[in-house]
């Protein structure tokens, strides 16, 4: 029987040896902590958002890059992970903005331990505290403690580089380029931005949320919430359009989001609303006709000089179009997911390392991105279910 390590015990590691066939392929997977998925855990400390529910073309959509990721997430999509998991006796439900979660009262915990056993029940030997370091002179894998192991095929699933304590160090990037593979610099995705607030305003508002805004980076314009921190925003309107933030500050010193309070009226209507208020104080107009709340006053307040500020029109366009500039990401290890990793022309569309015989690279340990909302994980599990769904195919016995 051909013999497949995995190394790495993360999401797209879990969900490659839940589908391997083990009746073809003696399994074994090398996960260098003492527990499988500690960033799945980690993951589901604000809620674990599976997937998100919506139809193939949306699903894929937010893909970067599209062309290499659809045809992967189109193979096993959000349907079919609930599926799976409702087999698995993990039942989930469609939670606020179509993010999926397990049924309410199931911890993350547990979703993971049904996926663990899955996987121990179909033979595949699981060794923990058993870190990766590299390949010795004959090629074999080389781990701590001595340990080397011979395999037939290799799959990498070592995550990126954020929440180092979960494991994923992205200690595997300069193993990778001394083999000759390019390795685009690990970032921060899905992560904070600096904001020079003033001290006024952070004194008053460090924590407050934003609901139900808009966000605008370049031609991308993005709904949902933010929260302000001492150090910037954070939150999933600019986790969206944290891909594009950072390649603008790689070129500049600065880049500008606009920030809309009142995505749900257009110009016109807040005039109407403005003019017809019978307050005479311009706070107490933006509390009381339009609803805005102490937070996003102050913003204005921030953003606005005083000619701006008593000046309906351009205060009222203001509202709409908050200019806020952004000076750097937040740290990488803070970060939600990680950009950069293996540049995909490395691999081919089944992930084989093209430099690399019989060696495969899944995961986030891979150059692509996606927003938050469930598209990670969905994104991970696909390329666990595809490149196993592919290995099963091989007629392993030539
Ligand atoms: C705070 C936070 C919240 C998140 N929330 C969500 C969410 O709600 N929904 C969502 O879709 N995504 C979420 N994500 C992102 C998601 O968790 C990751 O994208 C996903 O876990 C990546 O899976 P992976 O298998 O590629 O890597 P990982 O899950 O990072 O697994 C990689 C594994 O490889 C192991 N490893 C690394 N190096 C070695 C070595 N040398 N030897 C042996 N083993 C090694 C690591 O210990 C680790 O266990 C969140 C991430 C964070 C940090």
């Amino acid at each position: 029987m051909k013999k497949i390590t995995i190394v790495g015990g993360g999401a797209a590691a879990l969900l490659f040896a839940a589908h391997i066939d083990t009746t073809k392929y003696k399994v074994t997977l090398c996960e260098q902590k003492k527990t499988l998925g500690r960033k799945f855990l980690v993951a589901g400390e604000g809620g674990l958002n599976l997937t998100y529910e919506t139809n193939l073309a949306s699903l894929i959509k937010p893909y970067v890059p599209n062309e290499f990721m659809a045809p992967i997430v189109s193979q096993f999509t959000n349907k079919d992970l609930i599926r799976w998991l409702e087999n698995l006796d993990v039942p989930t439900f469609v939670g606020s903005s179509n993010r999926v979660f397990p049924e309410r009262g199931i911890k993350p915990i547990e979703v993971l331990n049904k996926i663990t056993s899955y996987i121990a029940g179909k033979d595949v030997q699981i060794r923990l505290n058993t870190q990766w370091l590299g390949w010795d002179k004959e090629g074999y894998l080389r781990f701590d403690k001595g340990l080397k192991i011979d395999s037939d095929i290799v799959v990498f699933a070592l995550g990126g580089a954020s929440w180092k304590v979960t494991g994923s160090d992205g200690a595997w990037k300069e193993k990778f380029e001394e083999k000759g593979i390019n390795v685009q610099p690990l970032r921060a995705a899905n992560c904070a931005f600096e904001v020079a607030w003033g001290e006024e305003f952070i004194g008053a508002h460090e924590g407050k949320p934003l609901k139900n805004i808009a966000l605008t980076f370049g031609n991308q314009k993005v709904k949902g919430e933010l929260s302000i921190s001492k150090f910037g925003l954070e939150g999933n309107a600019i986790y969206a359009l944290s891909r594009e933030i950072q390649m603008t500050l790689l070129l500049r010193k600065e880049a500008i989001v606009h920030l809309d309070l009142k995505p749900g009226l257009t110009i016109a209507q807040l005039k109407a609303k403005y003019n017809g208020s019978r307050q005479t104080k311009v706070t107490s107009v933006l509390s009381k006709e339009l609803n805005l709340d102490r937070t996003s006053i102050g913003l204005l307040k921030q953003f606005c000089d005083k000619n701006t500020f008593s000046n309906p029109d351009l205060l009222l366009h203001t509202v709409k179009a908050v200019p806020i500039k952004l000076k750097s990401p937040g740290p990488l290890d803070e970060a939600i997911s990680t950009m950069g990793g293996i540049a995909l022309d490395e691999v081919d569309p089944n992930f084989q390392i093209k430099k690399m015989a019989n060696s495969y690279a899944i995961g986030e340990m891979l150059d692509w991105y996606a927003p938050t909302g469930g598209y990670l994980l969905q994104g991970c599990f696909s390329m666990g279910f595809a490149l196993a769904n592919f290995l099963n195919g091989l007629n392993v016995e030539e």
